[in-house]
């Protein structure tokens, strides 16, 4: 049965998932949103016995139901390969009784390639699908870890280009080099004078310049986005916990049909929202426990039916995490308003306008299958010395945020179901808060003595993106203002 996309904010025509991929957002500013979440169609033991990659198959074509068998495979066969570090993508690690879902063994040691890795070919194939023969260009502002997924992803993909805009003294040392280093003769990396905001700015005005929309035009150019709320970036996030599953039922950890919870240490809402329609598709899911830092939004929202963005942004050590706007719970509100998109678009108007908004009580009622709870800075250091002293495992910032939610998780509710904690990125990307944690001792140490030590504690080799950095050539050296970034994409594109 085929699913077609509505946006959250219109009762317009749906679209197809391809034109939905190509969109990124419709434009009414809603999120693109599937018609019904389709059941999963093979039986949990056969979904134990399959590969990521088959994995991947089963449920993406579900979803993405314009796409020919061919064209999907062919995506998931060049996305999950051996850019890779392991053959089985998203590994199981069990540790302090609960299962670590390793989601960083891509490129850029981080989570979003799991998504980042694929949606480049999605969208070259939803392109074609909709007679586009212009070049793509995806237009990327960084605060860091974005850019270099994207960069990774898009690196070589024939009819794409990339541009990524970060804030020159914005970012830190590791994720400049990482960025700087990047190769593909259609990659290109500028950094700005001036911070985040400045860049992100420079970007959306460059993609409503409609001059230049034409100017690119005329020369065979087109903009895209890569952005998370992409339903080509939210799709291939389900797969993972579908297949999470698969692994406990191989193991043994669990029976058919029995429930796991999951754990997901939450910025923007898209990593855990993939959970929840996996759920929906008839996994066995039991809570979805959503785990904030300090800049606990969904927190506060979960206790108490309001979301406010009012208030002060903690920087913290899982920088990823740091976000006052989730943009993808817009598609939970929408799904809780009854598929609403006249009460959707109020509440979001609501959030722009004031930068807060209450869901009724009958909404309240529909969230039931989550959890929501906060770590503190404290309480995330101690998850990562505790795993360390009492297991030999050591975690990221990010992923101590949600070992730590689900230790509370447990003490107050006592639910012993099995639990998968997704683990967004590897301990060597943040190797100084994590090594500051295990013993402030190594404060004292340079980064990349820091990142020998972490290799040796924890056993594991350092991974290949790491290693790289160490010596690999730079390779973009721009640097402009502010104001001068459509220029600069101009003639990177030679028009
Ligand atoms: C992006 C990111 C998150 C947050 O994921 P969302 O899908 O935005 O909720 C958590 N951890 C890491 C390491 C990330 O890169």
């Amino acid at each position: 049965m085929q699913v077609l996309y509505y946006s959250t904010r219109s009762a317009k025509e749906p679209v197809t998932a391809s034109w939905a991929i190509l969109k990124g957002l419709s434009e009414d500013g809603g999120l693109f949103v599937p018609d019904h979440v389709p059941a999963l169609d093979k039986s949990l033991e056969e979904l134990s016995r399959m590969s990521y990659q088959e994995t991947a198959y089963e449920v993406m074509k579900l979803f993405l139901t314009d796409f020919t068998e061919e064209e999907l495979k062919d995506c998931i066969r060049k996305a999950y390969d051996d850019k890779f570090d392991t053959r089985e993508i998203a590994p199981l690690k069990e540790a302090d009784g609960a299962y670590f879902l390793e989601l960083f063994h891509g490129a850029t040691i981080a989570f979003k390639d799991m998504a980042l890795s694929i949606l480049p070919h999605l969208l070259t194939v939803s392109a074609r699908k909709n007679h586009i023969t212009n070049q793509i260009v995806i237009l990327t502002a960084t605060s860091g870890d974005t850019g270099k997924a994207a960069l990774a992803g898009f690196a070589e993909v024939e009819g794409t280009r990339i541009v990524v805009f970060y804030p020159k003294n914005g970012v830190s040392p590791i994720q400049e080099r990482q960025m700087v280093t990047q190769k593909g003769a259609n990659t290109y990396v500028v950094g700005i004078h001036g911070n985040f905001d400045d860049a992100q700015t420079g970007v959306k005005k460059i993609f409503s310049d409609k001059e230049l929309e034409r100017e690119m035009g005329e020369k065979g150019f087109q903009f895209s986005s890569a952005n998370s709320i992409n339903i080509g970036r939210l799709v291939p996030q389900i797969v993972y916990y579908v297949h999470a599953y698969g692994r406990l039922l191989a193991k043994g950890r669990l029976k058919a049909g029995e429930p796991m919870n999951v754990v997901v240490p939450t910025g923007n809402f898209g990593n855990i929202l993939a959970a929840f329609y996996a759920k929906n598709m008839g996994l066995p899911i039991g809570k979805l426990i959503c785990a904030s830092n300090d800049n606990k939004v969904l927190y506060d929202f979960f206790a108490t039916g309001v979301y406010d963005r009012n208030r002060e942004f903690v920087l913290t050590t899982s920088p990823s995490m740091d976000i006052l706007i989730s943009s993808n719970l817009e598609r939970l509100i929408y799904r809780i308003a009854g598929n609403d998109p006249v009460r959707n678009r109020e509440l979001m108007a609501s959030l722009s306008a004031g930068g807060r908004y209450e869901i009724t009580p009958k909404m309240r009622e529909r969230l039931g299958d989550f959890y929501g709870n906060f770590a503190t800075e404290a309480e995330a250091a101690a998850a990562i010395a505790r795993l360390y002293r009492d297991c030999g495992y050591v975690i990221d910032p990010h992923t101590a945020v949600a070992a730590s939610v689900y230790e509370k998780y447990r003490q107050e509710t006592g639910d012993g179901t099995p639990s998968v904690i997704a683990s967004t990125a590897s301990p060597f990307k943040f190797t100084r808060s994590v090594m500051e944690a295990i013993d402030p001792k190594y404060a004292a140490m340079k980064d990349f003595d820091l990142v020998d030590e972490l290799s040796a504690l924890a056993g594991v080799p350092v991974p290949p993106a790491i290693e790289e950095i160490r010596t690999a050539p730079v390779l973009h050296n721009h640097v402009c203002e502010a104001g001068e970034m459509k220029q600069v994409v101009k003639e990177f594109l030679g028009i």
